[in-house]
């Protein structure tokens, strides 16, 4: 609560810098907003399932949503125009090599269906990120699934074993969920150099900014198959803004841009403002990594200490074995109104937990025990 407390104080002071002192008494910082709607005092469930930011939007986002709503109304094109600039100037890319997405998940889907526009199959890692390939199996793609390597990294070597003379796309999560491991960025590099021009590279960045790695996306004029999908839903704490984007190659970002009906404009504008804000509070990112990482590291003693064995994460979840768990695990977060998810592998009974606030990280681990 202590670091709560300090961040709520040093956000009460943004809050009146931002906004003058009339907006004040309605400021709440994200930290103690969340925490008091959502950590059981209500007799609100804990959400630990969707890898979301529990502290976000930042205090510039909330800002930019309220200022705003009266926006709404009209379609203001331009903003777009203006998000992918803020994001040319914050990645050192150029606007040709942006495209903006309802979520990273559009941008899955995009490639996805461009992958699919030739028939033949795709190679992704198991288990990964994977809800979004129901567009590739309906399109008719076969699938190849790759094992992880022992230690729960994404197999590199094996991915590329797998593409054959058919393959349309490999997907690469990194770090990958639901594992929290990332892969050496020279090794990836390594990888995408290896993988043939006509199959398209997916490099899903959606947690990268929760680890130190530095981004692909400045590789992407060297690599024209190449296309990193970026979210706001994490890091940005913009899960239900819905928006992301994909940073390509100029000819890709057409061939991707050629099948959304209205370019750059599938999110609303209160949703693109909202970005641009975040974008500018580097604060509030650095602050949500620190949360995050000390909430992780407690996380992660008290469930080795429970006998579970975690994998080192670099992210806002955790992998972890129910293999020596004694108790009924999905009976235990029921009974307490906390949500987890689900069986990833049953050899070794491997599951995933969101890292919460520490607050709810206690909750989930007195409910474990
Ligand atoms: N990629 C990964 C690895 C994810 O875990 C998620 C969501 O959990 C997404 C993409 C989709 O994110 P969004 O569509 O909210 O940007």
């Amino acid at each position: 609560m202590q670091t709560n407390r300090r961040l709520w104080l040093k956000y009460a002071g943004l809050g009146m810098a931002g906004i003058g002192l009339t907006g004040f008494r309605s400021y709440v910082s994200p930290v103690e907003d969340y925490v008091s709607k959502n950590t059981g005092v209500a007799g609100q469930p804990v959400i630990l399932r969707s890898n979301e930011n529990p502290y976000g939007p930042s205090p510039l986002a909330r800002k930019a949503f309220a200022d705003n709503a009266s926006m709404s109304n009209r379609y203001h094109w331009s903003i777009a125009s203006q998000l992918v600039a803020e994001i040319a100037a914050k990645s050192h890319i150029a606007e040709e090599n942006i495209l903006l997405g309802a979520g990273s998940t559009e941008i899955l889907d995009l490639s996805a269906k461009l992958a699919a526009v030739s028939k033949g199959n795709y190679v992704i890692a198991d288990p990964t990120y994977d809800y979004w390939t129901v567009t590739l199996d309906h399109l008719g793609m076969q699938k190849i699934k790759v094992p992880l390597a022992d230690d729960k990294r994404v197999d590199l070597q094996a991915m590329l074993s797998a593409i054959n003379g058919d393959t349309k796309l490999v997907y690469i999560c990194n770090p990958n969920n639901p594992t929290g491991t990332t892969c050496e960025r020279d090794a990836l590099v390594e990888c995408i150099s290896a993988t043939p021009r006509n199959t398209i590279i997916l490099i899903d960045e959606a947690y990268l900014d929760f680890t130190k790695q530095q981004s692909l996306c400045s590789l992407v004029n060297d690599f024209p198959n190449m296309v990193v999908a970026k979210t706001f839903s994490k890091i940005y704490g913009l899960a239900g803004a819905r928006i992301g984007y994909a940073i390509a190659g100029k000819a890709m970002i057409g061939k991707l841009a050629n099948l959304q009906s209205n370019t750059n404009n599938s999110v609303s504008v209160l949703s693109k403002l909202a970005a641009i804000a975040s974008l500018k509070d580097d604060r509030f990112v650095s602050d949500c990594r620190s949360l995050n990482e000390s909430a992780r590291k407690y996380t992660i003693t008290a469930l080795e200490k429970s006998g579970c064995t975690c994998i080192p994460s670099d992210t806002n979840f955790i992998y972890f074995s129910l293999s020596a768990y004694k108790k009924d695990y999905f009976g235990q977060l029921e009974n307490n109104r906390i949500q987890g998810t689900r069986i990833y592998e049953d050899q070794g009974k491997w599951t995933r937990i969101t890292v919460g606030t520490m607050e709810e990280m206690k909750m989930f681990i007195k409910a474990i025990q």
